[in-house]
C-alpha cells in the first residue's frame, strides 16, 4: 500500500467517529414518511441552522413541518445547546418536547429525549447541522443521524472555526463514501 494511502486510511479511522450516517441538503427534504415506514417513531432535532437561521423564530415552513410530522405519527423533541428562553419561544407555535442547554455532544440529553418520547436507539433519528456537537453526540448515543447543510452561511466566529475543521473531516468522509 502506498504511504499516502496508508496515511489517508489512518485519518479516516481517526475521523470516522464524526462521520454522519447520512447527509441531506435540508431538514425539509428528508423522506419522513419513509422513515416511519421503516419503523422509526421518534425524531430529535437541533434548531439553530438546522430548522431556521441562528436565533430566528419558527417560520411557517417549520410550523408546517412539525404539523406534518405529528400527522405521520412521529413524536419529536428539540435538543438545543441554546438557552431556555430561545428554545421555548421557538417551540411556542410548534408544541413538541424540548431540552435546552443540552451540552451536546454529551449523550445524557439524547437519552433523556428518547425517554421522554418513549422511543429507543432503534426507533429514533437525530437531525442536525454540526458534526462535532450534533452528529458526534448522536453517534455516541447510538442513534441514527442525518447531517443537514447549515441554513445560514453567516455565523459567529467560533462556529466559523468549527466549520473549517468540519470541512476537513467531511473531505475524508466524502472520500470514504466515494462521493468525490
Ligand atoms: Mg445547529
Amino acid at each position: 500500500m502506498e504511504a499516502s494511502l496508508c496515511k489517508s486510511k489512518g485519518v479516516i479511522k481517526l475521523f470516522n467517529r464524526f462521520f454522519p450516517d447520512e447527509c441531506a441538503d435540508s431538514a425539509y427534504k428528508i423522506d419522513y414518511e419513509g422513515l416511519y415506514t421503516q419503523g422509526y417513531r421518534g425524531l430529535l432535532f437541533d434548531i439553530d441552522n438546522t430548522l431556521v437561521p441562528h436565533g430566528a423564530p419558527a417560520d411557517q415552513k417549520a410550523v408546517a413541518l412539525f404539523k406534518r410530522l405529528k400527522e405521520i405519527g412521529f413524536r419529536c423533541c428539540f435538543i438545543s445547546n441554546n438557552q431556555k428562553e430561545r428554545v421555548a419561544s421557538f417551540n411556542q407555535p410548534i408544541q413538541v418536547s424540548f431540552i435546552e442547554n443540552a451540552h451536546k455532544p454529551s449523550v445524557k440529553n439524547y437519552r433523556k429525549a428518547m425517554e421522554r418520547l418513549g422511543t429507543s436507539q432503534d426507533t429514533t433519528i437525530f437531525i442536525g447541522d454540526q458534526l462535532f456537537t450534533d452528529i458526534y453526540g448522536a453517534k455516541k448515543a447510538g442513534i441514527r443521524n442525518i447531517l443537514v447543510k447549515p441554513i445560514h452561511p453567516k455565523e459567529e466566529i467560533q462556529i466559523v472555526l468549527k466549520r473549517y475543521l468540519e470541512k476537513i473531516v467531511l473531505h475524508f468522509y466524502y472520500k470514504e463514501e466515494g462521493i468525490s
